[in-house]
């Protein structure tokens, strides 16, 4: 994926200046360091130009977004009927070729030249006219935290594309009574993109016993490379093998990554994925127990923003008010790429769902500031709660919890982070992120037009309250 820089300014200026513009951006382009690529298109004189860009933009599908920088002054008007057919990301880069004011070179030449100041001014305000979403960042191009906050829009926007053709697999129905992991589909599909259908368990089952002996022994050496295991427990995992590969040539097929499943119907398999989906986790995909789409969704956005990261699905379980600690599982789904230590495959039996012991991996999560988000439907609209949180290595053995396990505080504080989390609705499945920043949260919720709902330091519970009920007039179809 490649991302457009188009620099705003007109003719007015005569061929040597744009020249010098022209030079000046592919400079400021090559001294771009981000995490996706970044190429100099355009300097825009006329509407003609800029509607003819923003078409191509549109259909080019290596095309991820457009960055637009005015070097010089580029009147708004020649940019409103191109802006109006943007389906791109949008991100107004308000920087200046030079870092300071030249005392002697400064003279009426150079201040037409480098008047971003006033140029970038113009390019806002049609911005803002035409209430177009798009990221602003303000800044000298060479600046580490600058190119920071473009990168973190690249991600959101790479975020985007990937929401926008993500295809979700079903297995099986959401668990029975449960609300939150409910929502409205067809909504969510003209909000966001995602395509989410569902297979049968028989179907799934069907694949299973179409995997091979030695489709299974190539994968469990792989778990041997990267997990501790007791070859005496070799047959459920070997039997999570047979899961993991059905399950993934099922997606591979239908194109979709990200995937739910339920324990309540789980007929004609004898486990519950636990290994299985743990792994495929850790492989990229996304995930959401107990029919929890939406999770599974977010999971696999996330993973697609930061392909190198640690996200996973997760899970509120249960609390230590004496350590202000939450303790987060889930019957078994935890990727571990989350993990402190190298991780181990353990089987045990399961409390719930009435079939045999499943192999799963153990481990404690790691420390670090992190995030844990939920997307719920508030009902006409999609609400995303992003709390930031600092996760602590479980200080505990729990000798008799043989799952994978992470701790975390949340902010602004324990209990009033609790509060927050409850009055804002949050679901109790999440994704728990140690990647996503603020500014690509903010970045992707503003291009998917989703609601906001952050919870950090800086949050009350009474300012919170006033953001949620101005949410529901500012969302009221
Ligand atoms: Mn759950």
């Amino acid at each position: 994926m490649k991302f457009w820089f188009v620099t705003g300014s007109q003719k007015m200026y005569g061929e040597e200046t744009l020249r010098q513009v022209e030079a000046d951006s592919k400079e400021i382009v090559a001294g771009l360091k981000l995490p996706f690529p970044v190429e100099y298109k355009l300097t825009a004189k006329s509407n003609d130009e800029i509607v003819k860009l923003v078409r191509e933009a549109n259909f080019d599908d290596e095309c991820a977004g457009i960055i637009t920088f005015c070097h010089t002054f580029s009147p708004s008007k020649m940019w409103i009927n191109g802006l109006n057919l943007l389906q791109k990301p949008w991100l107004h880069f308000h920087t200046q070729f030079n870092a300071a004011i030249p005392n002697d070179a400064i003279d009426m030449d150079y201040m037409n030249l480098h008047q971003s100041a006033h140029g970038d001014r113009e390019h806002g305000f049609i911005g803002a006219r035409m209430r177009l979403p798009r990221a602003v960042v303000a800044g000298h191009w060479q600046d580490p935290a600058v190119q920071q906050k473009i990168g973190d829009w690249q991600r959101a926007a790479i975020g985007a594309l990937f929401s926008r053709d993500l295809k979700i697999v079903r297995f099986g129905d959401n668990m029975r009574q449960v609300a939150v992991t409910e929502g409205d589909k067809v909504g969510v599909q003209m909000t966001l993109g995602w395509q989410v259908n569902t297979w049968a368990v028989g179907d799934l089952v069907k694949e299973m016993d179409a995997v091979t002996e030695a489709e299974i022994d190539t994968l469990v050496a792989e778990y041997e490379k990267l997990y501790d295991f007791d070859q005496k427990d070799i047959e459920p995992i070997r039997y999570q093998a047979r899961e993991e590969i059905a399950i993934e040539k099922i997606l591979v097929r239908e194109g979709a990554k990200a995937f739910s499943n339920t324990f309540e119907d789980l007929y004609g398999m004898k486990q519950l994925p636990g290994l299985a989906t743990q792994h495929l986790m850790h492989k990229g995909y996304g995930f959401g127990a107990e029919g929890d789409w939406k999770t599974a969704g977010l999971v696999a956005v996330i993973k697609a923003m930061y392909p190198d990261g640690q996200a996973s699905f997760m899970e509120d379980y249960t609390y230590d008010y004496e350590h202000e600690l939450i303790l987060g599982a889930h019957m078994l789904e935890v990727d571990p790429c989350i993990a402190a230590d190298r991780p181990r495959i353990e089987v045990h039996p399961l409390g719930i769902g009435g079939k045999e012991p499943p192999a799963r991996i153990v481990f404690e999560g790691r420390a670090g500031a992190a995030k844990v988000l939920s997307m719920i439907d508030a009902g006409g609209r999609l609400r995303l709660i992003v709390q930031d949180v600092t996760c602590e290595k479980p200080f505990q053995s729990m000798p008799n919890l043989p799952v994978a396990r992470a701790m975390w505080k949340p902010q602004p504080s324990f209990l009033k982070g609790l509060e927050c989390w409850i009055i804002a609705g949050g679901a109790h499945h999440t994704v728990l992120s140690f990647d996503i920043t603020d500014e690509a949260i903010r970045d992707f919720a503003r291009i998917m037009k989703i609601e906001l709902v952050p919870i950090n330091a800086s949050t009350t519970c009474e300012g919170l309250e006033r953001d949620l009920m101005l949410g529901d007039i500012i969302y009221r179809a």
